[in-house]
């Protein structure tokens, strides 16, 4: 639900927990009443945007707390209303403590994203914009921020703003000219609309590939293939991804590792082919070695590849807190039956080869749902694709002379897209679902 927008809502904004500052977030039409009711700024209070040394007096507390108030008054401000964040020291019984006097003066606690909601509802920042802050907040490397600064720096909105516009107008002089149908009046020729609606397309399907390659660049989900030298990963590693890796008889072939990108279903995934295990006592020893080297950092799933036939470890020793999860699969099952319950593969025969791509996939896929960033692209994208299908249908009903109010249909079913996209048209739900993610204070 969109909560009511005129209350005042506050929130601690910074890390919780002991440290150097807390920024504790005012915005509302009250925002700047309810500070000052428990701030005393060393200088008179103004009507100008600016910072104030001074200290708090909170209830039940004797001494005066050192902090700083800083006040943007409405309307230049990023939610649009009444801004206002004190900054103490972050220390938690007083953050709580102001928190509590603040919400006891007026204010009530902000829902998670309610900041960056309301700099949505007040149009500082268009969806995908507002969809970019989470996703800069979250990023988990500098591909995933490199992306979420040029989405908030406006990299999917800006370039179909002037489109909009442009269909804006096309959908105008086409409605005008269905009013004088009769008369045969046209408000704009067929070259004409042919020559804006190529423009337009032009434009969104750039803006797509583009996307696209964004999904792309993006972090892919990492898989690296792990097991004991010989175990059969470079042939699953060649047979999965069609390269020719070197491939020997003798263990420990593979000295480095390589990294080939699949694409299944549009969904990008890096295999990555490891250096085998040394032998080591145990199965967790080496695969604690496994674990410690440079290129299982930041692995999003380990295939451990187990010859079948071979010895097969205990699931429970696998699991341990902050190691990636483990898929087994039972290689070389052309030569051995694979222990029950294992996806038996068999890099020569192919067998188990689609099954394992699929696991794979689904493990990705449910991966990406948990990005704000993979999220934010696939609607946008959604959304580019339904707007390019409505332009080339009111290309084609232009060039084969169709009748106007099928044009005047597929003319505005893109405008509903683009509408969508940028949030221009939206529901409680769909701003539910967004801004639900954020944590609290944003
Ligand atoms: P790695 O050291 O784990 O990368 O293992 P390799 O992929 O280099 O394979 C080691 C040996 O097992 C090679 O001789 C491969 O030809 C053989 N091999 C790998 N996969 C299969 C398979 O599915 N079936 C059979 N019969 N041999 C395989």
């Amino acid at each position: 639900m969109v909560s009511d927008i005129q209350d005042t809502i506050v929130a601690l904004s910074s890390a919780p927990g002991p440290g150097g500052r807390a920024v504790v977030r005012l915005s509302g039409p009250n925002a700047l009443g309810i500070a000052f009711t428990f701030f005393q700024p060393t200088d008179p209070p103004g009507a100008a945007r600016r910072r104030y040394e001074g200290a708090l007096r909170l209830p039940d507390f004797a001494s005066w707390i050192p902090a700083s108030l800083v006040v943007w008054p409405e309307p230049r401000t990023y939610t649009g209303q009444n801004l206002a964040e004190l900054h103490l020291l972050s220390s938690p019984p007083l953050v709580e403590l102001l928190i509590t006097s603040l919400l006891n003066a007026g204010a009530r606690t902000a829902q998670p994203g309610e900041f960056t909601q309301r700099a949505f509802l007040a149009g500082k920042l268009d969806l995908p914009r507002a969809e970019a802050v989470l996703a800069v907040i979250e990023a988990g490397g500098r591909d995933d921020l490199k992306q979420a600064l040029a989405q908030l720096a406006g990299g999917v909105s800006r370039p179909l703003q002037g489109l909009r516009d442009d269909l804006l107008d096309l959908l105008a002089e086409v409605e005008a000219g269905l009013d004088f149908a009769e008369e045969d009046i046209r408000f704009v020729q067929p070259e004409e609309m042919l020559k804006r609606l190529a423009k337009g397309l032009a434009q969104v399907t750039l803006l797509s590939k583009q996307l696209e390659k964004r999904g792309l660049s993006g972090s892919a989900f990492r898989v690296v293939l792990a097991g004991r030298p010989n175990a059969g990963k470079s042939s699953l590693f060649n047979a999965l991804t069609g390269a020719a890796a070197l491939v020997s008889p003798e263990p420990g072939t593979t000295r480095d590792y390589l990294v080939r990108r699949m694409l299944v279903d549009g969904i990008p995934i890096d295999l990555i082919d490891t250096a085998g295990w040394a032998e080591r006592r145990t199965l967790i020893d080496s695969q604690a070695q496994q674990l410690g080297k440079q290129q299982t950092e930041g692995a999003d799933l380990i295939l451990l590849c187990l010859e079948a036939g071979g010895e097969f470890p205990d699931e429970s020793e696998l699991t341990e807190p902050g190691r990636p999860p483990v898929l087994m699969v039972a290689t070389k099952c052309d030569l051995a039956k694979a222990p029950h319950k294992y996806l038996a593969t068999s890099a020569k025969t192919r067998a188990g080869l689609n099954v394992l791509q699929n696991v794979l996939t689904e493990y990705a896929r449910s991966s990406q749902k948990e990005s704000a960033l993979a999220s934010s692209l696939s609607r946008c994208k959604h959304h580019v694709q339904a707007t390019l299908e409505h332009l080339r249908r009111a290309h084609s009903i232009v060039l084969f002379s169709e009748p106007s109010e099928v044009l005047a249909l597929e003319l505005r079913g893109a405008l509903d897209e683009l509408g969508a996209l940028f949030g221009a048209v939206f529901t409680d739900d769909l701003l539910d679902r967004i801004f639900s993610r954020f944590c609290i204070g944003k």
